[in-house]
């Protein structure tokens, strides 16, 4: 997803909208595959007189997997808020800054990074999943509800390149 800063380079101060959808690559995740639909994401962006544009928004998408306890389809719905800003002329290799050049942003990193970020680290077909029947008595069966161990943790998607 690619935002078009020319206007609001010229206007610095002046605050625009935008919204657009981004895919976004599988992801393996504890060993399970993660597939994760087109996310929405919407937002407001501005420019400073240095030509660095601040990106405030949120994004949303469905996540899906395999249930935790039967092995089934399992989807979560996936929402996070992010609040950024792109350097004009910033090293994109330096995976601690959002950085662009020319008069285009590449949301990419950023969609990713904050859609992996809201990931549950479990899903559940249903939060009373019975499980398998055969499960093994020695597992302690797993708490129910949805836990969100990666907020925060944004180093461990610094191996994720860019869609
Ligand atoms: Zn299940």
């Amino acid at each position: 997803m690619k935002l078009e800063v020319t206007q609001a380079l010229a206007h610095p101060g002046q605050e625009y909208r935008f919204s657009g959808t981004q895919a976004i690559a599988d992801q393996e995740i504890g060993g399970d595959l993660v597939r994760l639909d087109e996310c929405i994401v919407e937002g407001r962006f501005m420019a400073d007189e240095e030509g660095n544009v601040s990106l405030k928004g949120q994004l949303r998408t469905i996540a899906h997997a395999r249930c935790a306890k039967c092995l089934g389809e399992a989807q979560a719905p996936v929402e996070n808020a992010f609040d950024e800003t792109f350097l004009r002329g910033g090293d994109p290799e330096d995976d601690e800054i959002f950085a662009y050049d020319g008069q285009e942003i590449s949301l990419d990193k950023l969609v990713m990074s904050y859609a992996v970020m809201a990931l549950p680290i479990r899903f559940l077909c249903r939060e009373d999943c019975p499980g398998l029947a055969y499960r093994d008595p020695d597992v302690a069966p797993a708490e129910p509800g949805i836990q969100y161990p990666f907020a925060g943790l944004r180093q461990l998607l610094e191996n994720n390149e860019e869609v």
